[in-house]
This record gives C-alpha cells, structure tokens and sequence, in this order.
C-alpha cells in the first residue's frame, strides 16, 4: 500500500493539536487505499506540546515524531519533515487547522489521476488578518515578480502535497536560509494550485509577529533575488552623472558671474544625501554577505533532541 506522510510543524500549540489529531484522523479514514504517517516536528515548544504529541504515539503507531533541541524555526521544522519523512507521498500542514486536512483526496487525486508532481494551496482571501498585515504581503509579492526569476505566487501557503520525487529533489536544496515559497517554485515540476478561502486558526495564537514576518519577507529577497545589488550599482551611477551636472553648473557660473563661496547650504545637503547613500548601499551588501557568512560556517538546519522516526536515507 502506498504512504503519505504528513509533516505537522508545531511551536506551542498543545491547545489545538488534539483538534488537529482528530480532523486529519477522520480524513486518513475516508482514504483508506493509503497508509498514513503523521510526522510531527516539535520545533522546541515551551508548553506541553511534546507531553500531547507523545501520548498520540503511545496510542497510534503511525504517530511519529521529531523534537528540536531550541525553537528553530518553521523552515528548520519543514525541513526536518522531508528529512525524516518515509512516504511516497509528502504533506505539509500547519497545525492549527488553517490549512484543511480534507483537501488532502482533492490534492491526491490531482497527483493520482492528473499527473501533477505537486499540488499547492492559495488563499484566495485575506479574512481575519490584520489589513496592514495583508497589505504589506500583497506588495511584498508584487516585488518579488518583479525582482526574482522564481515564481512566486501571492497568497501561497505552506500546505502542499508532494511526490517522493519532489520532495528529493527539495532535499538537494540544502541551504542553511530556508525560503520555502521559493524553493518550491526554483524547483519546478508540475504544480497545481488549489484555492480556498481563508481559515481562521482553531486555537492558540498566531507565533508571527509583524516584526519575524518583515525579517522573513528580507530573508526571501535575499535568497532569491540579486536585484537590489543591481539597484545600489545603479542609483550609484545615477548619483555620479547628476554630481557631474552640477560640477560643470558650478564651474560655469563661478566663471560668468564669479561668485565662490555661496553654497554652504546646498554642500552639506549633498554631502548628507551622498553619505546617506553609500551607507544604504553598504547595508544591502553587508545583507548579502552577511547570508553568505551564515551558509559558509554550514551549520546544522536543526538538531534533534529526542525522536521515534528514522531519516529517510537509513530506511
Ligand atoms: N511554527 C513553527 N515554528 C515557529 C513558528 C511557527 O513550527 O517558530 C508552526 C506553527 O506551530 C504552525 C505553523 O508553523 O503549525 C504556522 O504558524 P502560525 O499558525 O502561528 O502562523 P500563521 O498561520 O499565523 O501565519
Ligand atoms: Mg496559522
């Protein structure tokens, strides 16, 4: 019988995880021609989220779980799933019933029947969220078409349905500043994209402050864009012409009206404007070095403290 393992990223959420246990449950009952693994990764929960997710265990074999040393990140946890997950088909999911289990026949059916290698989820409404949340993702989007190759789309979410294949080739892709949405779409293949409206979570709270998701949104443009680099060279040579300008404006005034020292004023604002500038340039670069420093030490994705599953290299 074929597999699908489903990874359930999950930080604090004890509240919501016994509701999320019993919906993907049921789903895994009506798809009764598969098996199902259900990999949860305890991306170093403070509350009891590893007391619940054992007791699961205790009572369904095919509960597997992973659990980090510290808070990694949801990156991390999601690659720690492809790691460790042994199926032939691969979800990812967030635990907190934002993205429905029942999609899951729809999605395999597409795989089955349709011959896609993946298929994605959208949404297609922002209902429930901050405005200025939704607002500030809607145009980080609009950049990123514009500004990187990779195909982004707006409103994608984690939840996703993969081949074995997929998700190997997702696994070459061993970089220590994980961007998901771009690394499912640098990888290609054929992905359909399923819609639905928005879900607002079934308990708990939301673990993205404003402040993680700009750090996030950074990361993103860095990882797959060079555009701002091109962006510091180009406002570099603008700044030159224009200062060229206004060498000869000076030089051709002193000779005709002779007027040398007026301007005061108008200098600091220049050197002011210029300095300002290079120190924004610089800040872009550092940015870009900056990740390259991290990716050269090649640290660990994340460490695993306690597990009952195997990587899927050693199955
Ligand atoms: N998550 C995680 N590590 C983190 C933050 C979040 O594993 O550092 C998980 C979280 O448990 C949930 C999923 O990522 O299953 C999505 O998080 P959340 O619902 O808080 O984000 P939102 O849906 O509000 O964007
Ligand atoms: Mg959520």
């Amino acid at each position: 019988m074929e597999q699908i393992s489903i990874i359930v990223p999950c930080y604090n959420e004890e509240e919501v995880l016994p509701l999320f246990y019993a919906e993907v449950n049921r789903v895994a009952g009506l798809m009764g021609e598969y098996d199902f693994e259900f990999l949860f990764v305890d991306d170093g929960s403070r509350d009891k989220t590893m007391e619940v997710i054992r007791d699961l265990a205790a009572r369904d074999g095919r509960v597997k779980y992973v659990s980090f040393s510290r808070n990694f990140g949801k990156e991390a946890a999601m690659y720690a799933g492809f790691t460790y997950a042994g199926g032939d088909y691969v979800a990812v999911m967030d635990a907190d019933l934002q993205d429905p289990p029942a999609l899951l026949p729809e999605m395999m059916a597409a795989i089955r029947e349709e011959g896609y290698d993946s298929v994605a989820t959208r949404r297609v409404t922002r209902k429930g969220e901050p405005p200025i949340r939704s607002f500030f993702a809607r145009c980080f989007y609009k950049l990123m078409r514009r500004i990187s190759k990779t195909d982004m789309v707006d409103g994608a979410r984690d939840y996703r349905l993969m081949t074995r294949q997929f998700v190997n080739s997702l696994l070459e892709l061993g970089e220590y500043n994980r961007f998901s949405k771009g690394l499912y779409g640098w990888v290609g293949y054929k992905t359909k994209w399923l819609e639905y409206e928005n879900v607002e979570r079934a308990a708990g709270e939301t673990k993205w402050s404003f402040w993680k998701l700009l750090l996030y949104s950074i990361e993103g443009i860095v990882a797959f864009s060079a555009a701002p680099l091109a962006i510091a060279a180009v406002t570099g040579i603008v700044c030159c012409l224009l200062a060229f300008l206004f060498i000869v404006v000076v030089v051709v005034r002193t000779l005709v009206f002779g007027d040398p020292v007026a301007g005061w004023p108008s200098l600091v604002c220049v050197i002011l404007f210029v300095g300002g500038l290079q120190l924004f340039c610089m800040g872009i670069l550092g940015e870009y070095l900056a990740k390259t420093y991290l990716e050269v030490k090649g640290r660990p994705i994340f460490l695993c403290r306690e597990s009952n599953a195997e990587p899927y290299e050693t199955k």
